[in-house]
């Protein structure tokens, strides 16, 4: 964290949000919000009200495998598209302009690490998550989706650029004021937190304000593979992926790939035939077959017969026949890389409460996600965790869901930057 907040261009890159403003939970308006990153394409208008209340609707839109991996400009098209699609279904008074040139301020919500030198400027360090379209990378992403809308005249500024990390933490806060940490535990995982603008030894910026937020892009962590203790399954997983040797401890960590992980430890197993008589299948030997999802269900399963595994084994992965012990060694394997995956999470968050020295003031941490939300026990994993490292202090970090939280988080980015 240290190196990255010194100097551009380190592993974990420390990324300014631009935002330093905090949300008081008084703020009024209505805005637009465009969420690019995750499992769909969201985009929102989100009335704040007085008093802390929020309104929004929402549309959420598939991005195809086509846009995904094509040409950026029809990528940003597409998103100029769906927000045009959006607002021609809205009524008059939800259009109301919130600026002054008549059209209506975008919060951006862009989870991909993004070198950002504005709060409405940023340019793409490089795709993750299965994304990979040409000519977007070292390119600014508001730039080009201003291009876009101002293509199809959809009356729209692109206002603030946000990772949902931001966003998630802006949101959170709006309601919680002793927020420090904004997390994102989904198809991906990253952190943002606030940290004291005098600490950012890397930023020339002028402001009378005492904190920035920022985003750490922790997914990044020991792509050097140092110091994290890194399996053989992690490597052929790292090695098969589109993007070897980047995101070292998001492949460790996130939906996208505890799965797949979780595979590769079986299929070594099968190989030994130390499992289903070292018969597997079609479906099982597919890349990406075991889906993060049946981790849950699989711990959730406390039959004696384990018939919830049988059935995702036999039948949605075809692999002929399983015995009560396979399935019960299948099941371990999927807490062991469950309970990795929390702790790893739990060993970053530490870093970050230490780093910001408050642990005996204690702080609310913000998480989105569905690894965090319908994982069992993640959570409590992650407190076990933080309760080894801080002892009893670890009490006064309170973990929160913060569902959807980067949309309102875009809003009221957009909101403080037209402030
Ligand atoms: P995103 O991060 O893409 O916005 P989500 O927060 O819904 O979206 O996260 C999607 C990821 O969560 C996928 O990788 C999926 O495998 C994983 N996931 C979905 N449901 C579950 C579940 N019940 N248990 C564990 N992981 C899940």
């Amino acid at each position: 964290m240290n190196k990255g907040l010194e100097k551009h261009g380190q592993t974990v890159a420390m990324v300014p949000s631009y935002v330093t403003g905090v949300p008081t939970g008084k703020e009024v308006g209505t805005f637009l919000a465009l969420d690019l990153g995750g499992t769909n394409l969201r985009v929102c208008l989100i009335k704040l009200g007085s008093d802390g209340n929020i309104s929004i609707k929402q549309q959420k839109y598939k991005v195809s495998e086509t846009y995904k991996t094509g040409e950026a400009r029809q990528l940003f098209d597409f998103l100029a598209d769906c927000i045009d699609k959006f607002l021609a279904e809205l009524n008059e008074t939800d259009k109301r302009s919130s600026s002054k040139e008549g059209k209506l301020n975008l919060g951006f919500t862009f989870s991909f690490p993004v070198e950002q030198t504005a709060i409405d400027k940023g340019n793409l360090i490089s795709w993750t998550k299965g994304f990979t379209c040409a000519g977007a990378v070292g390119k600014d992403v508001v730039f080009m989706l201003q291009e876009a809308l101002n293509r199809k005249g959809v009356p729209v500024k692109v206002s603030a650029l946000v990772n949902d990390t931001v966003g998630t933490l802006l949101a959170h806060a709006y309601k919680h004021p002793k927020t420090l940490l904004g997390v994102i535990l989904g198809t991906g995982t990253n952190c943002a937190y606030f940290e004291k603008i005098s600490n950012i030894k890397k930023l020339q910026f002028n402001s009378n304000a005492e904190h920035m937020i920022i985003n750490l892009e922790w997914g990044s962590f020991d792509n050097e593979k140092k110091v994290l203790p890194i399996t053989m399954f992690d490597n052929k997983l790292d090695r098969e992926s589109n993007i070897p040797r980047f995101q070292i401890f998001e492949k460790m960590v996130s939906g996208m790939y505890l799965g797949e992980i979780t595979r590769n430890v079986l299929l070594n197993l099968i190989d030994r035939k130390l499992i289903f008589d070292g018969i597997s299948s079609k479906d099982f030997n597919t890349h990406y077959s075991f889906e993060t999802a049946y981790l849950s269900t699989i711990e959730e399963d406390d039959s004696d017969t384990l018939e919830n595994v049988r059935k995702i084994l036999e039948e949605e992965l075809n692999i002929p026949s399983t015995t009560l012990t396979d399935r019960k060694i299948v099941k371990r394997v999927c807490q062991i890389v469950g309970i990795r995956s929390a702790r790893l999470s739990a060993a970053g968050l530490s870093a970050i409460i230490s780093h910001c020295n408050v642990i005996e003031t204690g702080c609310d941490i913000g998480i989105d996600g569905s690894l965090f939300e319908f994982y069992p026990a993640f959570e409590a994993r992650i407190k076990n965790a933080l309760r080894e490292h801080f002892g009893s202090n670890a009490d006064n970090i309170n973990l929160g869901l913060a569902r959807d939280g980067s949309g309102v988080g875009a809003a009221l980015a957009a909101m403080l930057s037209v402030k």
